[in-house]
């Protein structure tokens, strides 16, 4: 009987002191399942630094350090000529992977690859989406933590899809739903976000949890600017509430506007004391002004996204490095 596939999606940013340890423990934790077969796809998110490198070297066979075990011998590159960030990174590798299961995870180690074992037995007992559950991440503060539990909630609130906290990238997909995830054409996109529009029953997902470590080398990509980027596209993508809510305001302060305008009629002929001075006209309109602003920049902030979303570009230009087949054709001729 034919081996079951099971792809490996490892999104990687200027990952190079991470590749090698990474590799090295994965092909260590596949060594363990010897009833499937396992391919391992890079995807080079436009790096900058010897990634492309290293993993290309991984490709040809060439490993420093210390060996594994067994190697991966089925390895694919994606290199993505320049850096359209995780979740594009994560897509190509989606639409390159031929596996039954498609596990995605990070190249930093804070994806600890022993955790495999557990994911594919789930796969193999049922479940089609097995999904992580971050308990604790050695890799952030405790401010950090907070900040971004409030945000969360922030999200949460905003957003019309529930998008779960410490549900990290670390994931398996059966193949009937990367097939069914390749119908989202959105450019903008969150994994997280859209499986948990898709809503699969209960039954058929499986969460196992984890302790997220501090990553194995370098740092992380996401910056606070980036993430705070990430967190509105967030609520953008998912949710047409903060237009809702800007209505809202909008009647707030009209309604309030106008009992002060009546406050003001009021003071002027019976109670003939009008206010005196610019002062109440003067934050009125101030008031009033940046309410508008407010307003016109949720509603641009949508429109960009449609004027982005509407010109249909592909998601991403990649190319698909396989040295190997390079190498054995030039050792056969
Ligand atoms: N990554 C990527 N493209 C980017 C940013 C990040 O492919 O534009 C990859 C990165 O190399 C890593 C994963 O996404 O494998 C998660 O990034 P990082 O560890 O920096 O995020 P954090 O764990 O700090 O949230
Ligand atoms: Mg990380």
């Amino acid at each position: 009987m034919n081996k079951k596939l099971v792809s490996i999606v490892v999104s990687a940013y200027n990952e190079a002191e991470n590749i090698d340890e990474l590799y090295r423990r994965l092909a260590d934790t596949v060594a363990l399942l010897e009833s499937l077969s396992f391919e391992l796809i890079f995807v080079n998110d436009g790096s900058t630094d010897a990634t492309l490198k290293k993993i290309t070297c991984l490709q040809i066979g060439l490993t420093s350090g210390i060996l594994p075990h067994a190697p991966i011998h089925n390895i694919k590159i994606i290199n993505l000529n320049r850096n359209f960030g995780h979740e594009i990174a994560m897509t190509a590798g989606m639409d390159n992977a031929d596996g039954d299961a498609v596990i995605f995870m990070d190249a930093d180690l804070q994806h600890p690859p022993g955790y495999i074992v557990q994911m594919v037995e789930e796969w193999r007992h049922g479940a089609d989406i097995v999904l992580t559950k971050r308990i604790d991440n050695e890799g952030i503060s405790g401010i950090y933590k907070f900040v971004s539990a409030f945000f969360y909630k922030i999200l949460n609130f905003l957003s019309d899809v529930n998008i779960p906290e410490k549900t990290p990238d670390f994931r398996l997909l059966d193949r009937k739903y990367i097939d069914f995830l390749k119908n989202f054409n959105e450019r903008d996109r969150m994994f997280r976000g859209l499986l948990s529009w898709i809503a699969p029953s209960d039954n058929k997902v499986k969460v196992i949890d984890f302790v997220a470590p501090k990553r194995f080398a370098g740092k992380t990509k996401y910056t606070f600017s980036k993430s705070l980027r990430l967190a509105i596209d967030a609520i953008l993508q998912f949710s047409t509430r903060p237009l809702r809510i800007a209505i809202w305001f909008g009647i707030i302060t009209a309604v309030f506007s106008l009992i002060l305008g009546i406050w003001v009629i009021v003071e002027h002929y019976i109670l003939s004391n009008p206010t005196p001075g610019y002062a109440t006209t003067i934050v009125a309109i101030t008031f009033v002004g940046s309410v508008q602003l407010i307003v016109l920049g949720i509603m641009g902030e949508y429109i960009g996204k449609i004027h982005l979303e509407v010109k249909k570009r592909p998601l991403y230009f990649a190319e698909i490095i396989n040295r190997k087949i390079e190498n054995n054709e030039k050792n056969n001729s």
